[in-house]
């Protein structure tokens, strides 16, 4: 006599038709171990475990981005004391200009 029901193991242990469990060559009767309503629900909490639980950050994660963040830090400082040194140069090179603009100014006109 041909098998036509078996139990599904998966949440709900229910002997169910064949024709619940989805084909599966290796599996009992060539069928899936879990019905479709059991898999369908796995699948779901699967998803919903993926999109909802944010996975435990590991140490080796916790090391990177605090190293990330090391070098993020260090980089802005290094862009930091650059341009402050261009500040500087500006600064600098603006007073040059304004005493050579004044010099000019002040330079008494010599006829031609
Ligand atoms: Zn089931």
């Amino acid at each position: 006599m041909e098998v036509e029901e078996k139990r599904c193991f998966g949440r709900c242990g229910d002997i169910k038709p064949l024709t619940e469990f989805t084909p599966q060559k290796q599996g009992k009767y060539g069928r899936a171990a879990r019905c479709r309503v059991c898999n369908a629900a796995d699948q779901r909490d699967k998803h919903a475990k993926k999109t909802t639980v944010p996975k435990p950050i590991s140490e080796d994660e916790k090391n990177f981005f605090r190293l990330g963040t090391h070098k993020a830090d260090d980089r802005v400082r290094e862009l930091e004391k650059a341009l402050a040194v261009m500040k500087t140069a500006n600064s600098a090179l603006l007073e040059i200009i304004q005493d050579t603009d004044r010099r000019e100014a002040n330079r008494p006109n010599i006829p031609e």
